[in-house]
């Protein structure tokens, strides 16, 4: 029997569970000792063994894909096919093994030159390096042999652990045994961290020497707190069973969103694609709050023509008939630059030209979107359609969005919009709202530019914290110029998954809350049991308090004993 320890990491959602673990196998390194090559002859031949076993990784890969129509699973395996496919890395590679490389081993070299160029880029280009390696490692293997890594049969119910699970990897998994995902490396962002979400999977990524767990240990895997921890005492173990048996619960009220005396607040989902949209249809929501285009797009070396585009927002659309789906047109740049969007290069690109900023520099991409959405909401009159831009910073900006609408047709077909991130459209709301149906506030960014405080940086959280009165202040100004001009003002960024702040959000005024569907029914029942008139007294010490830790506080204080046990993580 293991001694109990804590590997701490990232945690991913708000689910826990205990079972044993089964690690998921290193793959193969390339040898030191791999012969190398010599003469033009056996030069070519190792490059030509290496060509093929890219193609077969590439078809291994499409048809793990072709078993997962129209879930991000699939279109994750797709993407990392691409990668085998590009003929640049083959060509690299190519090029090592000429200059005195056996094949694995210049294939790892290809591969750690464009890990690097990605991993410098940052953001969600930085976390498709595990993909990247995903495809060096099963190359690779192909290359020492038949075996593929990283390929195990889970007989029980397990939780996995391994160093890094690729997409590739999850794929040769039967989910239905899995119960938690550990890893060593990765983000909140990544894909380990993605799938779990869109199953419910408790997870942890970035749980440093998780892999030296042996084989079988019996682990507690909590989401919430981002906590691996072996041999678990009989206290967490039921804590645990206790929480997960109060979080199904929860799941099962799917009434529409509302405070405890009936004061509605809409209750939606942020989507990233065809795939979540179908997802979260599934779930008790009145539609999607937030469908962050530019990630269906992230892979694109060019831009995808109007038909094409249209075809995808048809599919989101039609997954929500009866219901609303707001669309924001791409987001693209800083942490999620498009590869046909953004400029090479800007030394500070989260204040650069992204989003909406792009009509200065490629007009025509908002243009061809815009008409594109048109088109696939025409084809679904039976769906609200909501279309806004992100990172809009003047009342100019706002009226020039509209103008673009229009002009493509959408005018009428949808409600126009735009995002609230930027400090200064916060404080000019009230001229912003007259040129907008809406708007929404985007808190992840508002958090970033109001306390100049870069959101991707773990170092700085506290500043970025969502509780800042500054921000909150910033929400209310919005939402009292919503309120005196009768405009809906939703929140889509992080601020609207968290139970407590979601209460004062509603106290604030804000008519919807957008959110991954995992988060919902934590915020559905926090405001089923909370008045308005709670909610308001909540938003009011919140803003009123010195810092974030003493908003926390303030609020906690008034908050109904039923939603503080429902809260608690014990
Ligand atoms: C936000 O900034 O809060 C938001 C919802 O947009 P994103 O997280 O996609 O930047
Ligand atoms: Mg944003």
């Amino acid at each position: 029997m293991p001694e109990p320890r804590e590997y701490p990491g990232i945690g991913v959602g708000s689910t826990a569970a205990v079972g044993p673990c089964a690690r998921f196998a290193a793959p193969p390194a390339a040898p030191a000792d791999e012969p190398v090559p010599s003469g033009a002859e056996a030069i070519a031949a190792a490059g030509a063994a290496l060509a093929e076993a890219l193609e077969q990784v590439s078809a291994e890969l499409r048809a793990a894909a072709a078993e997962h129509p129209g879930e991000t699973l699939g279109d994750v395996l797709s993407a990392t096919a691409e990668m085998a496919d590009d003929p640049a890395l083959a060509d690299r590679a190519a090029r090592i093994i000429a200059e005195g490389n056996g094949p694995a081993n210049a294939m790892t070299k290809a591969v750690a030159e464009f890990a690097a160029t990605l991993t410098g880029i940052g953001g969600y280009l930085a976390e498709r390096v595990t993909d990247l390696n995903s495809v060096r490692d099963r190359t690779v293997a192909r290359l020492l042999g038949p075996a593929t890594p990283g390929l195990r049969t889970i007989d029980e119910p397990a939780v996995v652990i391994a160093h890094e699970l690729t997409p590739a990897d999850t794929s040769s998994l039967d989910m239905t045994k899995v119960i938690a995902l550990v890893t060593e490396v990765g983000g909140p962002t990544s894909h380990t961290a993605i799938i779990a979400r869109q199953l419910g999977l408790p997870c942890v990524v970035r749980a440093a020497g998780a892999t030296q767990i042996p084989e079988g240990a019996l682990v507690a895997v909590d989401g919430a707190r981002g906590s691996v921890v072996v041999a678990p005492d009989e206290a967490t173990r039921e804590a645990i069973v206790r929480r997960m048996e109060r979080h199904r619960a929860l799941a099962t009220d799917t009434a529409p969103g509302a405070t405890s005396d009936g004061h509605p607040i809409q209750l939606l989902a942020n989507i990233g694609g065809v795939a979540d949209a179908r997802s979260a249809a599934g779930k008790a929501v009145e539609g999607v709050g937030l469908f962050r285009t530019e990630f269906v797009f992230l892979d694109a070396a060019a831009e995808p023509g109007v038909a094409e585009q249209a075809g995808i927002y048809r599919e989101v659309l039609k997954a929500f008939t009866g219901r609303k789906v707001v669309v924001r047109t791409l987001d693209a740049g800083a942490d999620k630059p498009l590869a046909y969007a953004n400029p090479a290069h800007e030394s500070n690109p989260a204040l650069g030209q992204r989003a909406y900023r792009l009509v200065r520099s490629v007009p025509h991409l908002m243009e061809h979107q815009l008409r594109a959405l048109a088109a696939a909401i025409d084809d679904c009159p039976d769906t609200e359609a909501w279309v806004m831009a992100p990172m809009i910073s003047t009342a100019g900006e706002a009226a020039d969005f509209r103008r673009r609408a229009d002009e493509a047709g959408l005018g009428a077909r949808a409600r126009i919009g735009v995002m609230v991130e930027v400090p200064a459209v916060a404080l000019c709301a009230d001229q912003v709202l007259q040129h907008v149906d809406f708007v929404s506030i985007g808190t992840n960014d508002l958090a970033q530019y109001t306390m100049a405080a870069d959101r991707e940086l773990g170092a700085l959280s506290d500043l970025i914290d969502r509780w800042q009165p500054a921000v909150l202040r910033l929400v209310e100004a919005t939402a009292r110029a919503g309120a005196a001009s009768g405009t809906p003002v939703g929140v889509c960024g992080e601020s609207a998954s968290d139970p407590l702040m979601a209460l004062v959000l509603c106290g604030l005024g804000i008519t919807s809350l957008s959110m991954s569907t995992p988060a919902v029914p934590a915020v559905r029942f926090a405001l089923r049991h909370t008045s308005l008139a709670t909610c308001r007294a909540m938003a009011r010490a919140a803003i009123d308090a010195p810092d974030a830790a003493a908003a926390v506080s303030a609020v906690q204080e008034l908050l109904d004993p039923r939603v503080r046990e429902a809260m608690s993580l014990d």
